[in-house]
This record gives C-alpha cells, structure tokens and sequence, in this order.
C-alpha cells in the first residue's frame, strides 16, 4: 500500500502550468510530488497539514534578491534567508552576491530555502579597475562559474561599464552558457530609462539577458512617469525572444549612500534619488533627507532589518560613514502595477504578460512583498489566482531553468507555499517535503546551493547541500513556451 511522508489536505491547488484549479491533496514522499487527488487518505501519510481555506502553489521563487552580499559577511550574515523564507519563498536567486557569503551566511542563518547565486561585478573587488579587454572578460565570467556562481549580475547603475565593455560581458556570458542579469546602465546612460533603451544595441541580433527590476527605470527621471512605463514596456515587448524580466511591488528602493571625500554620493541610483526631491547630491543632502523622513537607512534586529529615518537615521549614516544602504519611497506603485499587470495585444490573441515575473529585489532588504502586494493584484482584479503563481513561482522557474519546480504535478519538486487568501500573506513554507515557514515564522535550517556542474566542486568543501542545474534550461536560452499559462 502506498505510504506518504506528508499530505497537504483540502487546499485551493493551484498549477499555473496545467491551468489546475481546483480543491485537492497533495502526497509528497523523499521531496517529490506524488500524488494530487481529491480525497486521499490521511492515515496513509505520516503527518498531514489541513490546508482548508488555504491556497496552494509551487514554492514562492525569487529571482531577484540580496541574501549573500560581500558586505554582509561580517555584519547580517544570512538574514536574509531568514527574512525570505518569512516571506513565503522557496528558492531565491542572489542578484550580486559572493559565495563566500552565501555559504556562510547559510551556515549562520540558513532557513532551508533554495538559493542560487550571479556573481557580482564590482571593480576593484571581482573586476580589475580600468578597461577589460575581452581575455579579461572571459577570465571574469570563467572564475564567476568556477566559484559555484550560476552566471553574473552586472550592477549598471552602481559600477556600470562602456557599453562594449557591457556588451562583451553578456555574450561572453552568452557563449559560456552562463546566466547574465542586468541592472541596467553604462558609463553612456544611468539606471534610468535611458539605460533600458541602451538595451538594444548592448544585444545586437543574439544577446540573451535578464533585466532587472524594469520599474526601476520607471520613475519619470527623463520623461513623464506614463510614457516611462509605455516605452520600456515596448522595448522589453520588442526583445522578447532576448531578454527575461521582473519587477518588484515594493515602494522603497534601496541604494547606498557612500560619498567621495568631499563629501559627495557615489551611486548614480543615490544621486537621482535626492534630485526628484530637490536634495544636494551631497552627504549633508542624505542627512537633510534623513531628517525630513525622505530618506532611511536601515538598522539590523534579531530577526531582520528594518527602516530607520529621522535623528537617528542621520546617527547611522554617521557611525557607517556614509558607507550604509539607503531607502527612498521613489519607486512608482502606477509603474508597478502597469508594468506587473501589462500583456501583449498581439495578433494572436495570446494574452501573455510582457513582464515575466514578480521579483522583490529584497532579501536582506526589508520589503519582501511579493505574496502580499500580489494578493493584493488579485483582489483588484488585476491577476486571476492562476496568474498570480505564473508570475510568483511558474515564470521564475522557468527563467532559472528550473524545470521540476514551479509546478505542482506528480513527479515534481514538493516545494510548496500555502497562501492564506484572507489574510494575502503566505501561511506555510515547504521545501522539499519539509516545513520551512509557519505563519511568518522561520522553523527552516540550512539550505541547498543552486550551482553548475562548473562550480560543484567550489561548494563541496564547505558541506551544504547542492543542486546542480543546468543554465541552458533558463528561459532566456531554451526559449519561451508556446504560452504562458
Ligand atoms: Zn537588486
């Protein structure tokens, strides 16, 4: 007879693949999906959820969060997974994150959840300064692989490159079968519209790439905020068969707030922030901007970092010598929600979303909102449930190359987020057949690396558990399904 070690019982299944909508069980046994019924026995399960009055979906993946920053090595080491993990999310993707703090901070603080890694490109870090030439680059991308990496995360709008330079790393990246993400900027444009409009001479005819956070880029920094989301809308529209995005649904943005020694901010991301308000780029122009409650920063507690303006936001700013991240309510919800909620009006009718997925751009970073302000979407009518996992988990698989998660069919991964709908937040965290996450709290430890056969033997050593996947399966590579839903 068959036997289960777990059974999620009477939850609203939801699998955007199959169009599954309905009440139903879930059995999993040794981390996979092995049964989905109407009505299977508990007495047939070791231990059984009641998901009554829950929704379920494939584990919540993030493709874009900040869990393993080479600065948090010494100061948040691993809050992150914690804090992802609260959220709802089973596997998260580090957009910019060092190994070396990946595996430490999962030793620290890891709360069972998937995470796979881009190596960050920072000169006078990973990247020396000065111009590369293409051997330099191939070495960069090559070491990238070599540490465990799944590809590289270019950060445009802090370290930007030329745009040759720009465009030899992501078809080097293209050619090494590495995954490339792009927050968007050269030293020609910044992290603006202006830079997403760089995109199509970075590609050429052949370039794959993941931009992301496209909201970002929508802030009416060059022209009104409605014509901002309509031209990158065209242009993520138009290189569709190149590109794979996310936008996140959180109102505060992150930057750094590192100034020069005369005193004046480094990051362009920084810069155009204090501008919309009419700030000095300057350090005296945070801590006006601190004192007013424009500008935050952010303060470490037990379980997660929170905002922190006012008086005591300018005493951070301080301690940290302007070497501390920032936060400004900048991003535009009517970006959000246009670009979240835009589909194509092409001639077939397909009614496809033009941005592939929800991602938070959080992590460590405390606004880990995707379930919340996508339920949120649902109750406005904006996404249908099905969608909502489309955008959540189905799509997000899919860009990674995930090719057993991000559905809930027999035979696939048993990653799993319950969602209480009354509520809009997850409820239960699963991965792997095994409780993570329970109403908010992280009952997770440890982790798995998402890693290439290239970088197997980079995580071995350290004894974390790994996955090797294989990139050519991203989105971006294999291409787009015929639909997406
Ligand atoms: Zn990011």
């Amino acid at each position: 007879m068959d036997h289960y070690d777990l059974l999620v019982k009477n939850g609203r299944v939801l699998d955007a693949e199959t169009a599954f909508d309905s009440i139903a069980d879930i059995a999993i046994t040794g981390g996979i999906i092995e049964r989905v019924d109407p009505d299977i026995d508990p007495a047939l399960a070791d231990d059984t959820i009641d998901a009554a009055g829950l929704w379920v979906m494939p584990g919540m993946i993030d493709t874009h969060v900040h869990v393993a920053s080479a600065a948090d090595l010494d100061r948040v080491r691993g809050l992150g997974l914690q804090m992802v993990a609260a959220a709802g999310a089973t596997t998260v993707i580090d957009l910019g994150g060092s190994m070396e703090a990946l595996t430490a901070g999962i030793a620290a603080r890891g709360s069972g959840v998937n995470v796979g890694s881009l190596g960050y490109l920072k000169p006078g870090e990973t990247v020396p300064e000065g111009r590369l030439d293409a051997r330099q680059i191939g070495k960069i991308v090559e070491s990238a692989l070599d540490a465990g990496s799944l590809g590289i995360k270019l950060l445009g709008g802090y370290y930007p490159f030329t745009p040759e330079e720009t465009s030899k790393f992501i078809s080097t990246a293209n050619d090494m079968g590495a995954y490339v993400a792009y927050h968007v900027g050269t030293t020609e444009t910044g992290s603006r519209l202006d830079g997403l409009r760089e995109i199509p001479a970075l590609l050429g005819s052949s370039g794959r790439v993941h931009i992301a956070h496209v909201n970002a880029y929508c802030r009416g920094s060059i022209l009104p905020v409605d014509q901002e989301i309509r031209e990158a809308l065209q242009i993520v529209d138009d290189l569709r068969d190149q590109v794979v995005s996310e936008v996140h649904l959180a109102r505060p943005n992150f930057t750094l707030g590192k100034c020069d020694e005369s005193g004046n901010v480094e990051a362009d991301v920084c810069r155009n922030c204090l501008r919309l308000k009419g700030y000095p780029t300057t350090a005296d122009g945070i801590r006006a901007a601190l004192r007013d409650g424009y500008a935050s920063t952010v303060e470490a507690t037990r379980t997660g970092l929170v905002l922190v303006t006012g008086e005591r936001g300018v005493e951070l700013f301080d301690e940290g010598d302007t070497d501390v991240s920032m936060s400004f309510p900048v991003n535009s919800a009517i970006s959000a929600f246009q670009l979240s909620a835009a589909r194509r009006t092409s001639t077939d009718s397909d009614r496809d979303f033009i941005i592939d997925a929800v991602g938070s751009d959080a992590g460590a970073l405390p606004r880990n909102v995707n379930v919340e302000q996508s339920m949120r979407l649902v109750k406005f009518g904006a996404f249908e449930p099905l969608e909502l996992v489309l955008k959540l988990s189905l799509n997000p698989a899919r860009m990674i190359g995930l090719n057993n998660k991000g559905r809930l069919s027999e035979g696939k991964d048993a990653d799993l987020t319950l969602i209480d709908p009354v509520e809009g937040k997850a409820s239960h965290g699963i991965v792997a057949g095994r409780m993570i996450m329970l109403a908010g709290r992280v009952v997770g430890s440890g982790g798995t690396i998402l890693t290439t056969d290239r970088g197997e033997h980079a995580i071995e050593p350290s004894g974390i558990p790994l996955e090797v996947i294989d990139v050519s399966q991203a989105m971006m590579y294999s291409g787009r399904p015929p639909r997406s839903t």
